[in-house]
């Protein structure tokens, strides 16, 4: 069986090229768009196992996409976590009542990703990581 692939939509490179680089590493397939408008595409196109979701974006933003995402019935139903940084209680909430089914707090932590990715796969935690 194929491993998981996980959609990462991403502008700031530094985040995205961190990202790719652990989950690659973990035996994850990636794919990585840098605005909503790309990453909404792909998702259509690869129907990924979990997509990692910035919100603040340029032009159209990670709130945004999810909408769009949930409300096509190719994508209503991906795993879609936002990254985001704001960490406040009540952001988390929001985050969760919009649609996303969790959220990685950024700066992503390269230690924690492993443990969170496997998490929200659904799969246990890969070893000797
Ligand atoms: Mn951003």
């Amino acid at each position: 069986m194929d491993s998981a692939l996980i959609l990462i939509v991403e502008d700031n490179d530094r985040s995205l090229k961190l990202m790719r680089d652990v989950l690659s590493y973990l035996g994850y397939r990636t794919l990585e768009a840098s605005d909503a408008e790309a990453g909404v595409s792909l998702a259509r196109a690869h129907n990924p196992d979990l997509v990692l979701m910035d919100i603040q974006l340029p032009g159209i933003d990670g709130m945004e996409a999810l909408i769009q995402l949930r409300s096509d019935p190719v994508t209503a139903e991906l795993r879609i976590v936002a990254l985001t940084a704001f960490a406040m209680k009540e952001d988390r909430k929001r985050l969760l009542a919009h649609g996303f089914d969790g959220y990685l707090a950024k700066p992503v932590d390269v230690l924690e990703l492993p443990r969170q990715v496997a998490t929200l796969l659904g799969s246990p935690t890969r070893a000797s990581v």
